[in-house]
């Protein structure tokens, strides 16, 4: 099986003022730099503690990473970033179709798409998050739901740009709701995505690609859920902004991988 390094990100979302993002930053700093080694691991702050945060990352090794990018390269589009801009500020990786932003938003697939693509060409990595609602899984369209999602996300990505990809499955229901997806349901999901990368590239993409799993992760499930073999590590919200639990769900997806 392909040794795929863990990843897990710490997405912020509307939260924290630049005081309580760059000390949130200098703490995970701390708690965090040891797993460097082993774990990608990527902030997600508000766009304009950006450089701030990305500041007090300095050269310890974790990523700055942008929730969101818009994909034309400049022009009229008040209240949109580029991902030029974002390369400007060290920014490393970004999300693209978080539940958020499809939901509350209203962003299509076709939109992620955009993003997905503009960021890739940029250089930029790209979390490509997918998942269902509640009433999908119950009307019994998991699989449909996120192969379509996935599909449509990498549309017109080329095969050479597929390093730069990660994709989390987040399941809507399961966002910052405290229902976490039980590991053997999030496994299942994430053997199908994996199965639709090897459809729409080769196998060799679709075993190197990492897929994390988001959800109501926390020091206290990240283990059960990183022992999936298809879970490569956590997107995670809530529980980014205390630095020791985000350190403890690192710490998680580091410890298993060492002792493999
Ligand atoms: C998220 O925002 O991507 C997320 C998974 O949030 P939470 O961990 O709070 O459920």
């Amino acid at each position: 099986m392909a040794h795929r390094t863990p990843i897990v990100g710490g997405n912020w979302k509307m939260n924290t003022d630049l005081a309580s993002a760059v000390e949130l930053a200098d703490n995970v700093v701390a708690s965090c730099s040891p797993f460097v080694q082993h774990t990608d691991i990527a902030l997600f702050p508000p766009f304009p503690y950006l450089q701030a945060v990305g500041k007090t990352l300095g050269h310890h090794g974790i990523l700055l990473g942008a929730q969101d990018v818009y994909y034309e390269a400049s022009g009229a589009f008040t209240g949109e970033v580029s991902a030029a801009m974002l390369v400007d500020l060290n920014v490393a990786v970004v999300l693209t179709g978080h539940s958020e932003r499809r939901h509350i938003i209203g962003e299509s697939d076709e939109l992620v798409n955009l993003k997905t693509r503009a960021a890739l060409d940029a250089g930029l990595w790209v979390i490509l998050c997918v998942g269902e609602t509640i009433e999908q899984r119950e009307a019994g369209q998991v699989d449909d739901v996120n192969v379509r999602q996935l599909t449509i996300g990498l549309d017109g990505v080329p095969v050479e740009q597929m390093r730069q990809v990660i994709i989390a499955y987040e399941p809507v229901w399961a966002i910052g709701t405290g229902r976490t997806a039980t590991p053997e349901d999030a496994e299942a999901v994430h053997r199908v995505l994996r199965a639709t990368l090897a459809d729409l590239y080769d196998e060799s993409v679709a075993e190197s690609v990492r897929i994390q799993y988001g959800g109501s992760v926390k020091a206290n499930n990240a283990r059960e859920l990183f022992s999936q073999p298809n879970i490569d590590g956590f997107l995670v919200g809530g529980a980014s902004l205390k630095a020791d639990e985000f350190a403890a769900i690192v710490q998680a997806t580091a410890a298993t991988n060492v002792s493999q």
